[in-house]
């Protein structure tokens, strides 16, 4: 096991035995569980909604090229600047470099997971740039030291207490502060932000090829105040975010809030195709597109269909093993099912491939996804994957190849008695089984041989 193994265990069995964190992710989970009830019955046939949506990203996928280069003339024209980034160092050189040759000092960002991805803070505050979230949850957990927990909902592991204690330690409010008063504090706080600073940084939702315009949608207006007041707008987007037309929103929008957070809209959805002033230079917009693995994935005709993803947060919502260890556990941008299923390709297999065996496969994931993608299918095609480029270990592989000789043969199985199958058990199962339950026993005899002696 290597060492991103070892920790994952070891944090995941300290998480799901944490009472405190099972009864907050449960509150939160229950709250979204029962408005996404509400949100589907916006639909008559929600299937046929997801296939067509599953179908266009197909298509798209297919044909990203084009796409990409259908994008990047049509936001030219309208007078945006596309950059280019192979990979996480490339985009934050270049959002830096931008913003040195800018001489700004201060950004204000919403809430995008690309720019986790990349670690854009962490680089932003290396060359001296002050980044600041405005998104409520993810200025939470920067106020906190943390990362996001979960990719649509940052804070999910926090609860009113837990914020409302965060922000008297830092802000001196009253403890006994309501979320409607922590939100008000929070956005005249972030009022004056938006003004001072020089640029602003978002993500997008999709990418628009047909009018060469991004697609951003959010629900506290932060999004639009980053993308309005600063004189520059920098858009940091996975080459996948691709769709092929405006159009295609009427189905992705509502898909995205329906799956997302329940809602039958989100409230502020946005399209924007160039910058602010045309007439004036000093306003820019800027969309770095990013491929950092991407396109790895995209070369692997069974599991590119990870890349359909729309970040709606679904799959880590139903996911029986994310409810349990947690959002940090994983210790990746993107976690849960999505994550553990494109994080290998992203960063490297030999080194995540743990992740594609935290499920317990029973598929919830893949019936709750809006775009269809097999997410429980592709952890077995990650696993595949794993064994075929070599990357168990020895021990692993003694065991596989024995059991597998035993198990086909009814002979061996019945060979030796219970007591010795119980310490084989023992001795190769019992570490991975754990401490926190009783290991199975064998009986006496197996079925066969009851059945033999039953029908002699
Ligand atoms: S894989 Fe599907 S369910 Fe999971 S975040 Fe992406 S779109 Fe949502």
């Amino acid at each position: 096991m290597n060492d991103k193994a070892i920790i994952f265990n070891k944090n995941a069995e300290k998480v799901a035995f944490d009472k405190g964190h099972r009864q907050k992710i449960n509150f939160n989970i229950s709250q979204y569980d029962r408005a996404v009830v509400n949100g589907k019955q916006r639909y008559d046939k929600l299937e046929i909604a997801k296939q067509r949506a599953a179908n266009i990203k197909h298509k798209t996928l297919a044909q990203l090229d084009k796409y990409l280069v259908e994008f990047e003339t049509n936001f030219t024209q309208n007078g945006g600047k596309v950059l280019w980034a192979r990979h996480a160092e490339e985009a934050c050189a270049q959002i830096v470099k931008l913003l040195k040759e800018e001489n700004i000092k201060k950004v204000v960002k919403s809430k995008s997971m690309t720019t986790e991805e990349i670690k854009l803070n962490d680089q932003l505050e290396m060359n001296g740039i002050q980044s600041l979230e405005t998104d409520l949850g993810e200025f939470i957990v920067q106020l906190a030291g943390e990362k996001p927990y979960h990719i649509v909902t940052p804070a999910m592991h926090k609860s009113r207490q837990d914020v409302a204690d965060l922000y008297h330690q830092k802000f001196q409010i009253d403890p006994q502060s309501t979320p409607e008063q922590i939100t008000a504090y929070t956005r005249s706080l972030l009022r004056d932000e938006f003004q001072q600073a020089g640029a602003g940084i978002t993500g997008a939702n999709f990418l628009l090829a047909d009018i060469g315009g991004i697609a951003l949608t959010e629900n506290e207006g932060n999004g639009l105040m980053s993308m309005a007041f600063p004189k520059i707008h920098i858009v940091i987007a996975g080459i996948e975010k691709i769709l092929p037309s405006v159009d295609d929103l009427n189905l992705f929008w509502p898909l995205l809030a329906t799956h997302g957070t329940g809602q039958h809209m989100t409230v502020y959805n946005s399209i924007v195709t160039a910058a602010r002033h045309q007439s004036d230079s000093s306003t820019q917009m800027v969309v770095v597109l990013l491929d950092n693995g991407r396109s790895k994935l995209l070369e692997k005709s069974r599991q590119r269909s990870a890349l359909s993803c729309i970040r709606c947060g679904a799959c880590l919502n139903v996911c029986p093993v994310y409810k349990n260890i947690g959002g940090y556990t994983y210790d990746t941008t993107y976690t849960g099912p999505i994550g553990s299923v494109i994080t290998p390709h992203m960063q490297g297999m030999k080194e995540n491939k743990h992740l594609s065996f935290a499920s317990s496969l029973c598929g919830a994931c893949t019936e709750v996804c809006p775009v269809k993608i097999p997410l429980h299918e592709l952890l077995l095609l990650n696993r595949a994957q794993a064994v075929s480029e070599g990357w168990t270990l020895p021990s692993e592989r003694f065991v596989m190849k024995n059991a597998t000789r035993v198990l086909k043969s009814r002979k061996l199985v019945d060979f030796a008695g219970s007591s010795t199958k119980n310490l084989v058990l023992k001795y190769f199962f019992a570490s991975q089984w754990g401490d926190k339950r009783t290991l199975p026993k064998f009986a006496k005899k197996s079925f066969s041989q009851l059945w033999r002696e039953r029908n002699e």
